[in-house]
C-alpha cells in the first residue's frame, strides 16, 4: 500500500475530524457488508455506502472489520465462480 503525501494529509485530516464524521461505527457496521459486496462486484456506491467508505478511511477499527469481510467474501465469490465455471463446460 502506498500513499501520496496528499493522501496522507487528507487521511490525517480525516482522523482529526473523525468526531464530525456523520457516520458512527454502529451505522458503519450495519452497512459494511453491503459496501464490501459493492466493492467486489463493482456496483456503484449509493450515498450510504459512500459514507461508509469515508468512515473506513478515518476509522481503523471498522477498516479491520471491512478487510476481514472482504477476505471472506472474496473466498465465497471465488467458490461460486469455480462452481459455475465447471458447470458451463459442455464439450
Ligand atoms: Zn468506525
Amino acid at each position: 500500500m502506498s500513499l501520496s503525501k496528499d493522501q496522507l494529509r487528507s487521511l490525517l485530516t480525516q482522523v482529526v475530524c473523525a468526531q464530525q464524521d456523520p457516520l458512527d461505527c454502529d451505522r458503519c457496521y450495519e452497512h459494511v457488508a453491503e459496501f464490501a459486496e459493492a466493492e467486489l462486484t463493482g456496483k456503484p456506491l449509493c450515498e450510504a455506502l459512500q459514507a461508509v467508505q469515508t468512515h473506513l478511511q478515518s476509522c481503523p477499527c471498522c477498516r479491520d472489520e471491512y478487510q476481514a469481510l472482504m477476505e471472506g467474501l472474496r473466498e465465497v465469490l471465488q467458490n461460486e465462480c469455480n462452481d459455475s465455471g465447471s458447470g458451463i463446460v459442455d464439450a
